[in-house]
């Protein structure tokens, strides 16, 4: 099957042979036809898969074909994703496949200046790429409306449960207009998910595609086990003995995150960190950075790193564990993406063997245990200081990046970072320090959430 046996109007196809798409994957093979009858549908599938163009391709040839003004204040198509970064991801999607379509598509997410995004709302917008949080706070002040929402995407919904915006979603729900076609992608499936896609979708068709021991199956998924303590220590050693083009480190909190890179620096090695108390503008760069090969190394959260897509992750590092098995799945499926092989490594402490447990018991593939290296309590004893925490702009990923290569392009990013300084302390999603990540079952979103979801009704991603 190609593209081609399809129909799609003439500018996508012209747009997809640009980008050198010839075969659908299979999400695609499956979604598009239904899609184009104007078919509601329910996807089981992970970023990775292709299922971005499996809902905007169908969705822009909807538009291509049926012309209407933008109405003021409003949007033809909503597509709501649980993370900044995923829905800047999305909306470049649609400005790719769509650059032979006259239409407009616009990110709605925290972190970035409101007031701009109403003057560019006020007009209407055909295609909405938003998080729950931003997107309610932009209703509730009327700058825009759902009402004439003629396409409706939830993606990634069993991340959205997990960050607590099962209430937000549920006030979207009621806003949205009767007669709309309506997507819904997860990972995974469990009953809460079920439920949730029950209140958007109307007879769904249901396609589901790579379980997810599929992606497991071409990573190589090692593991050793070493003190909390010595991590680092470990991480400087496989930095230095790895073949890595390009690696993902994770951690389970932001502060281990900003710990990892200070350790790094101290090492005088490279790396950005991406966590949801750095501001938009420092985790675009850092991507960016990290996308263009500026910088080797990303330490992230999980929720930071959701969806990110990014080509070339020889390795993913899990600095720490998840204690939720899906997220170490999410985890190892940023590396080995397209075809590609690729290495996972877990530095497992004594507290998070049960969480090994529960991982090995989801994707049903044994860890490969290895030793800790020879050399590696010389590598503990000599393990290098960390820098000094430094605060303020200073700190910043941009300044890092200008200073590595000397240039004043990263600019625009820093003055953005200046613009926030409040978020340094702002409570979201993804947990404090001592609070274990954990799994909401029950919607309403606990702890640090709180005064977030008070005031907005949403947690900011
Ligand atoms: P997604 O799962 O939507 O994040 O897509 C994963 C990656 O696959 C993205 O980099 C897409 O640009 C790419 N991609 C999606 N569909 C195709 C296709 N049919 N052929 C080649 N690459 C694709």
């Amino acid at each position: 099957m190609e593209f081609n046996d399809f129909g799609l109007a003439e500018p996508i196809m012209k747009a997809l042979a640009s980008k050198n798409y010839v075969t659908p994957t299979p999400i695609q093979q499956k979604a598009i036809p239904a899609l184009l009858e104007g078919k509601d549908l329910c996807g089981i599938a992970q970023t990775g898969t292709g299922k971005t163009a499996a809902f905007a391709l169908p969705s822009l040839d909807y538009f291509a074909r049926n012309p209407k003004v933008t109405p003021l204040k409003g949007c033809r198509m909503l597509v709501l994703a649980p993370t900044r970064e995923l829905a800047a991801q999305i909306a470049q999607s649609f400005r790719d496949y769509g650059r032979f379509l006259k239409l407009s598509v616009e990110t709605v997410f925290g972190g970035v200046p409101i007031n701009k995004q109403i003057r560019v709302l006020a007009g209407g917008v055909d295609i909405v790429v938003a998080t729950p949080g931003r997107l309610l706070d932009l209703i509730d002040q009327r700058a825009l409306t759902i009402k004439d929402t003629e396409i409706f995407v939830l993606d990634e919904a069993d991340q959205m449960m997990d960050m607590g915006f099962i209430q937000p979603l549920k006030r979207v729900a009621k806003m949205l207009p009767r007669e709309r076609q309506n997507l819904f992608f997860s990972a995974t499936m469990p009953k809460e998910i079920e439920a949730l896609a029950a209140q958007f979708l109307n007879d769904p068709v249901k396609v589901s595609v790579a379980p997810q021991s599929t992606t497991a199956e071409r990573v190589r998924q090692r593991a050793i086990f070493v003190n909390q303590a010595e991590k680092q220590a470990l991480l400087h050693l496989m930095l230095k003995s790895e073949e890595i083009d390009r690696a993902l480190i994770f951690t389970r909190t932001k502060h281990g995150a900003d710990r990892v890179v200070r350790f790094l620096e101290g090492a005088g090695i490279d790396a950005f960190a991406i966590h949801g108390n750095k501001s938009q503008g420092q985790r675009t760069t850092a991507l960016q950075a990290f996308r263009q090969g500026k910088v080797k190394l990303l330490v992230a959260t999980d929720i930071a790193a959701r969806g990110i897509d990014v080509s070339g992750v020889s390795h993913v590092i899990n600095f720490e564990i998840p204690n939720v098995a899906e997220q170490y799945v999410h985890r190892i499926g940023r590396t080995a993406r397209a075809g590609a092989e690729g290495i996972a490594i877990s530095f497992v402490a004594d507290d998070e063997r049960p969480f090994l447990k529960a991982i090995e018991k989801t994707t049903r593939v044994k860890l490969e245990i290895e030793t800790l290296p020879e050399n590696f309590m010389e590598a503990v004893r000599n393990m290098p200081k960390p820098a000094a925490p430094k605060k303020g702009p200073s700190q910043s990923p941009q300044q890092q990046a200008r200073r590595a290569d000397g240039q004043r392009k990263y600019q625009d990013g820093q003055k953005q970072s200046r613009g926030t300084p409040d978020r340094a302390h702002r409570p979201d999603s993804e947990g404090g320090e001592k609070r274990p990540f954990r799994r909401r079952r029950s919607g309403g979103p606990v702890g640090a959430h709180k005064s977030a979801v008070q005031r907005t009704g949403a947690p900011r991603v």
